[in-house]
């Protein structure tokens, strides 16, 4: 861990239950954390409390550790504020879908119109661009300009129309030519303003949208809070679109857009390019806001995979050196699950410099194991000492398994070796360098 969470972790170093006591020092780490990521001061206040709850009184397994046990309770918790799983546009059953573009000048709406309308044709829809910015000709010339781009048509009026007299019209010859998305893109302002907020409720009225779509700039940092507030209260969003996450920020802007309107952020926006948006997903958010990266993915995903009961077996089979090779296919399987080998050797701090030639023949030599303990029979799986006294059972293993018999001797003869090992290590204190070992 190289960054203010070494400390959260730190905090816990060889406790086994996260307390009223030792859980203080951790979240103001985190507090620090969501503060840098630009989460809104009000915002952080009720996500630390509300994780203070969770994570008191939270049982650690063992060999996991409690630092890394906290820090998967906040991400947790951060995943399930900003909803969980990812969030689809609206598709109204009845066509067209409309979708209107909301938010302040610069944040990126007629870009994210353009990108929509790209996403939508990819997927075989036949979406409409209506170009509602009528306070700067320009505005128009760009959504024009990236319609033409990606061979999406713009509807545009450069008349004395209000802007919500251009959205009905442009919803009016949708619904005539077959359109099945109506993409409204809107006037911002450089701040809230209650022009901008009944010029948009206007809209809203004209066009009764399906989906309210809130443009956020997530460099804009704290001040997204308000931003939400407002257009939620006045307007009424239906979710969100948080641009420019291609820049620096660490997003903050996304725990701050959900909890203050409930509503979900539906895509990011990563780049100016028309193809730059891709759906939202809270758990990447999460990491994204603790700076967490690989480290965090890695705990999640060993403690998705391995059951703490099957966690447990595992542990008293090794201490009592009744591991057998079920255990092992079932070990493998696991760790398939989690990702290639590989990869998951990266994930582990300090790992990363593990070179792909090793991880291949790390792979090759499990691919062999496997091949061998597929041509044992159930006994023998669960009996390894059965081969070690049979030559002629290691001999049908070798040619079941398309391996010479003296690689099976030397796979049969390392399983031993490290059974013992782990009875060893289990009733010996651990190996030197290890921390502690099992209770
Ligand atoms: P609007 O005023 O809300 O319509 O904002 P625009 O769509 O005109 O975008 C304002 C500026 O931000 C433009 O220069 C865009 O190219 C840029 N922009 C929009 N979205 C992104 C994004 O996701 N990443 C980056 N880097 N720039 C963006
Ligand atoms: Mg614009």
């Amino acid at each position: 861990l190289t960054n203010q969470f070494e400390d959260a972790v730190k905090a816990f170093k060889g406790e086994a239950k996260i307390s009223e006591e030792n859980v203080d020092e951790a979240l103001k780490q985190v507090r620090r954390a969501l503060l840098d990521a630009d989460v809104s001061l009000s915002v952080v206040k009720e996500f630390i409390d509300e994780v203070r709850v969770k994570a008191v009184g939270t049982e650690v397994v063992r060999g996991i550790d409690p630092g890394q046990k906290f820090i998967q309770v906040v991400h947790e918790e951060l995943v399930n504020v900003m909803g969980g799983e990812n969030d689809p546009l609206a598709n109204s059953e009845e066509q067209p879908t409309v979708i209107l573009m909301a938010g302040l000048q610069g944040a990126g709406k007629t870009t994210a119109t353009a990108k929509l309308g790209l996403l939508l044709k990819e997927k075989n829809k036949k979406p409409l661009l209506v170009a509602a910015d009528t306070y700067r000709p320009a505005a128009i010339d760009q959504l024009v300009t990236l319609g033409k781009q990606i061979d999406v048509e713009v509807f545009n009026l450069s008349s004395n129309l209000k802007p919500e007299e251009i959205a009905k019209k442009g919803l009016e010859k949708a619904k005539n030519e077959g359109f099945d998305t109506v993409l409204v893109d809107t006037a911002g302002r450089l701040q809230i303003d209650t022009d901008m907020m009944g010029e948009m409720v206007r809209i809203k009225e004209a066009v009764q949208p399906d989906e309210v779509l809130l443009v956020v700039d997530s460099m804009i940092g704290q001040e997204a809070a308000d931003i939400t507030r407002s257009f939620h209260e006045k307007v009424g969003i239906t979710g969100a679109v948080l641009t420019k996450l291609d820049g620096d920020s660490r997003g903050g802007a996304a725990l701050s857009i959900r909890k203050i309107s409930g509503k979900p952020i539906k895509f990011i926006g990563t780049g100016e390019k028309v193809e730059a948006l891709q759906p939202f997903y809270p758990e990447r958010m999460a990491s994204r806001i603790l700076g967490m990266g690989d480290v965090l993915t890695l705990v999640e995903k060993a403690q998705k995979e391995v059951e703490i009961a099957d966690a447990e077996i595992m542990q008293k089979k090794l201490q009592e050196a009744t591991f057998d090779f079920s255990d092992f296919v079932k070990q493998m399987r696991m760790i398939k699950r989690m990702g290639s080998l590989g990869g998951l050797l990266k994930m582990i701090p300090g790992m990363n410099k593990i070179d792909d030639g090793m991880i291949k023949s790390g792979e090759d030599q499990l691919k062999k194991i496997e091949a061998m303990i597929g041509s044992m029979s159930v006994e023998e799986r669960n009996k390894p000492e059965l081969l070690a006294a049979q030559p002629s059972r290691r001999r049908r293993v070798a040619s079941g398994s398309g391996h010479k018999p003296a690689d099976v001797d030397k796979v049969l003869a390392d399983f031993q070796r490290m059974r013992g090992l782990m009875k060893q290590m289990s009733t010996g204190g651990g190996l030197p360098g290890m921390d502690g070992g099992l209770p």
